[in-house]
């Protein structure tokens, strides 16, 4: 790892030293379930539906109890809230046809699952079962290009690339620091960028203050 994307780690550990997955969550299950609802809605929000959710639904054959009415009616604050449920619905199935049960701990089975993408699959990966990845969400994606950890156009290309300037041990922490920094200060509209702790080490600072 070269001395500059050490020193931006080192800041942000420094910066956010609780950083880590802000879906609530007890089991791979729960997290699997919480990180299809998350996309393109607040982790917070996520976090109010599946409180009462996970109390009284807390497995898969639990789930399998819930008509797709049921569960709408659970989810409807959460953006996108009918194609969930299927998805939901349709992984819960899958689960027990193909996995026994249990949530499967490899890229390949994870994305055989209905409304399962790379990102879904990173976030279980290393939040379940502590296999070193790094998922690049909405936060990532920018964060890190803007700082230059990565430059690429599309988020399979920042994930290759951070994987390259990371050490493969710090994928994982990586990941939640970044998206803390992104949710914190790295906003999407007018990032933060005078209060920035790494500033200094930022391609997008140099380029606005040249
Ligand atoms: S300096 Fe600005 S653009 Fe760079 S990481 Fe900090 S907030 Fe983001």
């Amino acid at each position: 790892m070269n001395t500059k994307n050490k020193k931006v780690l080192e800041l942000l550990m420094k910066e956010y030293p609780d950083a880590e997955c802000e879906l609530n969550h007890k089991t791979p299950f729960q997290l699997l379930v919480a990180t299809i609802l998350s996309a393109q809605t607040t982790d917070k929000k996520v976090n109010e539906v599946t409180k009462d959710l996970f109390k009284k639904y807390p497995t898969v054959d639990e789930f399998l109890l819930l008509t797709k009415e049921e569960l709408e009616q659970r989810i409807k604050q959460i953006g996108l809230y009918r194609n969930k449920t299927k998805n939901i619905l349709l992984m819960c199935r899958q689960l027990k046809e193909k996995f026994n049960g249990e949530v499967p701990n490899t890229m390949e089975e994870l994305m055989s699952l209905a409304g399962v993408g790379r990102k879904t699959a990173n976030v279980v990966l290393s939040n379940a079962f502590g296999v070193p990845s790094i998922a690049v969400d909405t936060h990532v994606f920018r964060v890190s290009n803007r700082i230059g950890l990565a430059n690429a156009k599309n988020v399979l290309d920042t994930e290759k690339q951070l994987q390259k300037a990371i050490d493969k041990e710090l994928w994982s922490l990586a990941h939640h620091l970044l998206i803390f920094h992104g949710r914190r200060c790295c906003y999407a509209r007018n990032p933060n960028c005078s209060e920035c702790i790494i500033k200094e080490h930022c391609n997008y600072y140099k380029q606005i203050t040249k």
